[in-house]
């Protein structure tokens, strides 16, 4: 007891690994530890993916960066470490790779030894052995190489690496240098020089595990002038062994369905996964932006209104939803105000009213069989225009229609309505919000500059306007939008997006038109 309350007081450092980039990367426990923890130190490496997969309440400190872009340095790193967890939060110190691969991660511990602040190691999946996986090369391989050796290209402070050119040529292993392309020119003479065949296959390996990974490879002697033309970027592993030659039949990343794409989807925070997980499966790499929070209007004197007096004006009374959350707070909120469905609809059908129920699309009518309710009416077409119409259609003249939805809902879902004498009322049941980490926006603005994004997903019109809100300094242009329906897609129009429209109101159809997009490229 005395040792957890003291824990409490001092907190504790988790120091772990995030992996290499891909976000599926990310263990088990490092996972869990995003959402256990106060506060996140993360460096440089750590992709937007990852980022956005922290929850918004979560302190993030950013060390990979200070003004003018140099890393905050690693005293100071260590202070940052010792001062969070004297307040007694749980920090989370996530590093690129693995922590103990040339991440200082042995630094941070004396220092936190010093002050007796307890901590965990949690090991993460190292670049060094990953983007070589991704490349399709085995860092190991019975027919070639019976060791792997892992070097760092960096140099301290005013002098040269200190590379041991003559033991790693003799001992024959697959060499992978870590933070080696300032020094690639002279990691390549040093090899030759010290008696490695010219002709020896080597790669450079650019950002891997991402969506966006590049490979170069070449001969040892070839090698930097090719890195060069290809304007390779950091990160990047170089790898040297003939092992380096399999990748011409091993490569499987990038010929993944949507291997090499990198998708955004903006949908409310509470639905995000099923599209998100279709994606990944087909091998695109996906950030998750959750850009749309919904909140229900609590007190909602409106809808208390529109209940008394539901069931009580026509002979036919239509409710109508527009979305699967509209469904879920209109259930929350009868709960709240201990309302029975027999109040709703078993008086009414007593006194004989006919009740009737009308569903946008497919998601929405699946929520309210959730809740024993079979949807009278689902248009064709996921669009409240057609609702609109079909509605019309079906609903007798001196009907009652309650719509039940987001305030500020779509305009055009009414007028179809009023136009053959229907009474309809509009209730607004819940307000959407936007929310977005600071740092996640950053590096979101650099990505659509850099052309990164390959698409945008947008679920309802409001996902539009969450997203256009939430970007700053973006050129709407240039974005590939893919949308649900007509009306989401008008709404993405408006800012000139480039718009494709999933043949149904489905993740699943929203991911086949995406997997059709980009066959089609
Ligand atoms: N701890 C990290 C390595 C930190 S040193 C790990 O275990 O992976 C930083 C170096 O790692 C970079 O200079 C680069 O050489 C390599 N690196 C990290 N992520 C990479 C990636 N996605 N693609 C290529 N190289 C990467």
């Amino acid at each position: 007891m005395m040792e957890r309350e003291q824990t409490e007081r001092r907190g504790k450092i988790w120091l772990a690994g995030a992996g290499p980039g891909d976000a599926s990367l990310l263990t088990v426990k490092t996972r869990q530890l995003l959402d256990a923890a106060d506060v996140v130190v993360y460096d440089a490496l750590i992709s937007a993916e990852i980022l956005s997969q922290i929850p918004r309440e979560k302190k993030l400190i950013n060390v990979g960066k200070r003004s003018g872009n140099h890393p905050v340095p690693q005293p100071e790193i260590n202070e940052i470490l010792v001062e969070e967890a004297k307040k007694g939060k749980k920090v989370l110190r996530l590093k690129g790779g693995d922590p103990f691969v040339f991440g200082r991660g042995g630094e941070e511990i004396e220092r936190l030894l010093q002050e007796g602040i307890p901590f965990e190691v949690v090991p993460g999946v190292t670049s060094a052995c990953a983007v070589p996986a991704y490349a399709g090369i085995p860092i190991t391989h019975r027919d070639y190489t019976s060791s792997f050796h892992v070097i760092t290209g960096h140099a301290r402070k005013g002098e040269t690496a200190d590379i041991p050119y003559k033991e790693l040529v003799k001992i024959n292993g697959t060499l992978v240098f870590l933070m080696g392309m300032t020094a690639l020119p002279s990691i390549c003479k040093g090899l030759l020089e010290a008696g490695m065949a010219a002709d020896m296959p080597a790669a450079v390996l650019e950002r891997g595990t991402t969506a966006k990974q590049r490979r170069v490879v070449s001969t040892l002697a070839g090698l930097p002038e090719a890195a060069k033309k290809a304007c390779v970027r950091t990160p990047a592993v170089i790898i040297v062994g003939k092992v380096c030659a399999l990748e011409k039949e091993f490569h499987w990343a990038e010929d993944r369905p949507l291997g090499g794409r990198q998708i955004l989807l903006t949908r409310p925070k509470q639905n995000i996964s099923k599209l998100a997980g279709n994606l990944r499966k087909l091998g695109a790499q996906v950030i998750e932006l959750p850009s749309i929070e919904t909140r229900p209007i609590e007190p909602n004197p409106v809808l208390n209104g529109a209940l008394e007096r539901f069931g009580k004006r026509a002979k036919e009374e239509w409710l109508v939803f527009t979305s699967p959350i509209g469904v879920q707070v209109l259930f929350e909120q009868l709960k709240e105000m201990k309302k029975d469905m027999r109040d709703l609809i078993g008086i009414p059908m007593k006194n004989g009213v006919e009740i009737k129920i009308a569903a946008i699309g497919k998601s929405t009518a699946a929520e309210l069989e959730n809740h024993s309710l079979s949807a009278d009416l689902i248009p064709d077409v996921y669009c409240a225009a057609q609702l609109g119409r079909e509605l019309a259609k079906a609903a007798a003249a001196d009907s009652a229609v309650t719509i039940v939805r987001a305030a500020k809902g779509s305009k055009e879902l009414i007028p179809p309505l009023e136009k053959v004498g229907i009474m309809v009322e509009d209730i607004p049941l819940y307000v959407t919000e936007y929310q977005i980490h600071e740092e996640l926006h950053e590096k979101l603005a650099g990505m659509f500059a850099d052309r990164e994004i390959d698409a945008v997903t947008f679920t309802s019109a409001s996902t539009v306007q969450g997203f256009v809100k939430a970007v700053h300094g973006v050129e709407f242009e240039n974005i590939t939008a893919v949308c649900i329906g007509e009306q989401t897609a008008r709404e993405a129009e408006k800012y000139g997006m480039d718009i494709v429209v999933s043949e149904r109101a489905s993740m699943d159809s929203m991911t086949e038109k995406i997997v059709e997009l980009f066959a089609a490229v």
